[in-house]
């Protein structure tokens, strides 16, 4: 009997796999692809101080640093937000999860690749090995599958259409600041935003996100039209983005969430490396509680607790803007500049864990004409 398998070789189950190893079980991750990193479809922005929390080495990823970003408004308003030092890493996705894939092997992991799972009854694992239907007898399954994860529905939790976030993104070349990331706000982004990602002065990850049943490639031009940016596309891709409040549980009988399968990306712009894979610690540690001293696998639920007051705040400040005009974007944005959240961000800003500095804005004077907002996300 397998103990544990892990549905999916992204950062999540990757980091679930290695993590229970370290903790003294071994777990079989499946995948159903032919090969870890692709199809790559991401912008690879995490933060500095997520990376560094995870204890992440990224030598062979890494392919700029970041140091600011601008908001930019329907008209055009900017917030310009720029730190001491760099803030974000923008990775090479494909050779990030080949990292840590190349991390499991050596700690000794099991990854099975070109295997599919497709049923869990009870202890019964039914999964697609190329073509062929196979089974495995197991005690616990991780669902690491990503935003569309099988997992999730054979754990009973229904995830609406209206929960993903279609993206397209291209890859262009043309003329960058390669300190800075930029985001664009305004209904040619119905429900998410636009942004510019860049790899160097030269190359960018341009994307937006648009709500279910809008086209992202058509928003994608006539965003591009509205901002005249003007670049030449090198590639392109869409894929989908979990977007909604913290699953209200993550684990059922036999199965935990992971990752996009459990909501554990950050609503307010999609990222979700950092928490998926700070979630994947979590989910080793019940998992091998339960194995060692036969605590409730249910306990995750309580280990990510301070993960999800995180998310829920992201989750606010996604449906707050997502209820605004273009009109209301632009004088909250002109408001916020007046007040001076730039210095503020500038501070205290954090791309993770915006609990931090929410509680903040109603402790500084200048910034109390944003109170209304600041009680509204917290
Ligand atoms: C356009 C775009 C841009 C993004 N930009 C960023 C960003 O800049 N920063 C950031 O932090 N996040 C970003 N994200 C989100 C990020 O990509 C995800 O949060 C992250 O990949 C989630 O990791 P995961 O391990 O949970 O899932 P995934 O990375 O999706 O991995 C899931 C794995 O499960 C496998 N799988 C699926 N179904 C099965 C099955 N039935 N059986 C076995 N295996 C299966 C898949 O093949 C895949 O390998 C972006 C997403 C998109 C779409």
């Amino acid at each position: 009997m397998d103990s544990v398998v892990i549905a999916g070789a992204g950062p999540a189950g990757l980091m679930a796999a290695i993590r229970l190893k370290e903790l003294g079980f071994d777990a079989t991750v499946l995948e159903e692809d032919k090969a870890v990193g692709l199809p790559e479809n991401c912008t690879g922005l995490i933060s500095c101080t997520g990376a560094a929390e995870l204890g992440l080495g990224l030598k062979k990823c890494l392919v700029n640093t970041v140091r600011g970003a601008d908001l930019v408004s329907p008209d055009g308003t900017t917030l310009a937000i720029r730190k001491k030092s760099d803030v974000a890493f923008v990775l090479d996705r494909k050779e990030f999860d080949k990292s840590l894939y190349e991390k499991a092997l050596s700690a000794g992991i099991k990854v099975e690749l070109n295997s599919k799972i497709i049923d869990l009854r009870q202890n019964t694992l039914f999964f697609q090995r190329k073509e062929r239907g196979e089974i495995k007898k197991i005690k616990v399954l991780v669902g690491a599958d990503g935003p569309l994860s099988a997992a999730r529905k054979l754990a009973g939790i229904n995830a609406p259409v209206e929960s993903f976030i279609h993206t397209y993104q291209e890859r262009v070349k043309g003329d960058f600041d390669r300190k800075k990331i930029k985001m664009y706000f305004g209904s040619f982004a119905p429900g998410f935003f636009a942004w510019v990602v860049p790899e160097s002065e030269s190359i960018a990850r341009i994307g937006l996100g648009a709500a279910h049943g809008i086209n992202p490639a058509e928003k994608f031009a006539e965003f591009r039209q509205k901002t005249g940016l003007e670049f030449e596309t090198l590639d392109k891709k869409g894929f989908v983005i979990p977007v909604g409040p913290p699953l209200k549980s993550v684990c059922e009988q036999n199965i935990l969430l992971v990752g996009d399968a459990a909501f554990q990306a950050k609503a307010s712009t999609g990222g979700g490396i950092i928490m998926g894979m700070q979630s994947a610690l979590k989910c080793a540690e019940a998992v091998a509680d339960n194995l060692k001293d036969g605590k409730p696998l249910d306990r995750y639920n309580k280990l990510v607790s301070g993960i999800n007051k995180d998310l829920k705040v992201h989750w606010k400040i996604r449906s707050f803007l997502n209820s605004q005009s273009d009109e209301q974007v632009n004088k909250l944005f002109s408001k916020a500049k007046n007040a001076g959240i730039e210095s503020f961000l500038e501070e205290y800003g954090d791309m993770d864990k915006p609990s931090r500095f929410v509680g903040k804005i109603l402790s500084k004077p200048r910034l109390w004409g944003l109170a209304g907002l600041a009680m509204r996300l917290r």
